[in-house]
């Protein structure tokens, strides 16, 4: 069955909107009628607590800026900014003079005298490198206490970077537990991270590229959507809490990911008298395939007749020139563990007879160079499986094409498994298996025929794993 966050997923895109901002994009102190004056509460005045203070209250709204540190409270209640931030003093001390801002170590008092509590405590890595979730423990515990004596509805924002499953199995219960309240109905909770880069954090608060809410109640979702609207014109998606946890990290490993490579291909264009600067604009330049969503969805290895030769050779090259390129040189690894993860779902199943739907590495080619697919055909040959294949481009290649060669000589034994009718296959599989995206299988993902396993490794599943669907990574 599947839950709430993967409904929301699959309505999300109908819920993401283009703000108000686009017809009118307000300036700081300008507020929006529906959002002014919201009274609202920050727990943690560090960087990220500070910069939200700053920027909400010269927004118009009320701020009580919460700290254990009585230093940093202090340095807020004379107008001084507890971190170094561009610009960030000079919105302290207009929204501390404009009596719209104060800071407390008061927890109680703080959320009695507001409606939605922002967590911006700090969640350090341990020394094995896990997440502390120390300090939104005890935070949580205190607005938590806090709420059991408030009336009224009360919303509680992680702001926060926690894993997937951190407000679900942590910051709910504790919230919870301490008010002796329900979640979601007698107080909202929601997810909003932050993407706010040191040195720019006050015009990236003023023209953010996308916020994302992470909403359990709708109410929360709506309260959070108005104080952005009066942004300027960006994205704003809604999502589960999950979905919302999961994207932080996503774009931060990301950006770690496009560091890293970026270096290793610097390195390797060094030692071969090449400047990588100029290598990387050229790429950076390219909108469609390199900076783009292309390439970029979840789903099986990858294949073909360049990217896992390309890849090979570079990395070959660099280790001859001893540069050391551990992201790269990690490529080839990941991509066959990609198809042994499909091989184990098939095997999970403990059925013999499997259908393969696509043999070729793309729909509409009869290229089978290094297609994955084959790969994963010979592997469950190897492992004695009844496998029959389906796959309208190769079995005319086989008879007509200029990959007959190729088929004949090279994957005979595979070959030798396609099947041209395609209902024969789809009653020989007791698991069938999605290989490309060739439009004909959708419908077999749409309505799994009954009594057989899919298994989906192109994306054709509007939902995640379940109704007799598995996707090989959602
Ligand atoms: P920080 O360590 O600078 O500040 C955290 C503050 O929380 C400290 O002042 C601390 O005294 C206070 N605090 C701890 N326990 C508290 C409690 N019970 N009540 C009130 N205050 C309490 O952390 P930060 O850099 O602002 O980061 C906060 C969170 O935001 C982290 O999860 C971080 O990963 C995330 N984040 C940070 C950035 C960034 O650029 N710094 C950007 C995006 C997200």
């Amino acid at each position: 069955s599947r839950t709430a966050g993967q409904q929301d997923s699959r309505t999300a895109g109908q819920q993401d909107s283009r703000t108000a901002g686009q017809q009118d994009s307000r300036t700081a102190g300008q507020q929006d009628s529906r959002t002014a004056g919201r009274h609202i509460s920050i727990f943690g005045l560090g960087y990220v607590g500070a910069v939200c203070a700053g920027c909400l209250s010269v927004r118009g709204h009320r701020v009580i800026g919460v700290d254990v540190s009585a230093a940093k409270v202090d340095l807020i209640n004379r107008g001084k900014s507890p971190i170094v931030e561009p610009g960030l003093e000079e919105l302290l001390r207009e929204g501390l003079c404009a009596g719209r801002l104060r800071g407390t170590v008061d927890a109680v008092d703080a959320v009695a005298d507001s409606e939605i509590s922002f967590i911006c405590v700090g969640t350090p890595s341990k020394k094995n490198g896990s997440l502390s979730v120390d300090y939104i423990e005890s935070v949580c515990n205190e607005i938590g206490s806090a709420l059991r004596n408030k009336a009224g509805y009360h919303t509680v924002v992680v702001r926060s970077t926690v894993l997937p499953g951190t407000v679900k199995n942590i910051v709910i219960p504790i919230l919870e537990k301490s008010s002796g309240k329900r979640a979601g109905t007698d107080f909202g909770v929601a997810v909003n991270p932050e993407f706010l880069r040191e040195g720019k954090a006050i015009n990236d608060y003023d023209h953010p590229a996308i916020t994302v809410i992470g909403e359990l109640d709708q109410r929360s979702g709506d309260l959070l959507q108005a104080l952005y609207e009066e942004l300027d014109a960006h994205h704003i998606v809604r999502k589960s809490i999950e979905v919302a946890e999961m994207i932080k990290y996503t774009c931060n490993v990301w950006h770690a990911a496009k560091v890293t490579f970026a270096n290793e291909i610097g390195n390797i264009s060094k030692a071969l008298g090449v400047d990588g600067r100029e290598v990387m604009d050229v790429v950076c330049k390219d909108s469609r395939l390199n900076l783009s969503p292309y390439y970029m969805r979840p789903g099986f290895a990858f294949g073909g007749s360049c990217l896992p030769k390309d890849v090979r050779a570079l990395n070959y090259r660099a280790s001859s020139l001893d540069v050391p390129v551990p992201l790269i040189g990690s490529l080839m690894r990941s991509n066959e563990a990609q198809v042994r993860h499909a091989l184990d779902i098939i095997a999970n199943y403990e059925k013999r007879k499997v259908g393969l739907f696509g043999l070729s590495f793309k729909a509409g080619t009869d290229d089978l160079r290094e297609s994955p697919l084959v790969e994963l055909a010979e592997m469950l040959i190897g492992k004695g499986y009844a496998l029959s294949i389906y796959d309208r481009n190769v079995e005319y290649a086989r008879v007509f094409g200029a990959n007959k060669e190729y088929i004949e000589s090279k994957i005979p034994h595979v070959s030798s498994l396609l099947d041209n009718d395609f209902d024969r296959v789809v009653a020989h599989s007791e698991v069938i298996i999605i290989g490309n995206g060739d439009e004909r299988f959708r419908k077999l993902v749409d309505a799994p025929p009954p009594g057989k396993h899919v298994v989906d490794l192109v994306g054709f599943m509007p939902h995640v794993s379940g109704d007799g669907c598995e996707g090989i990574c959602w």
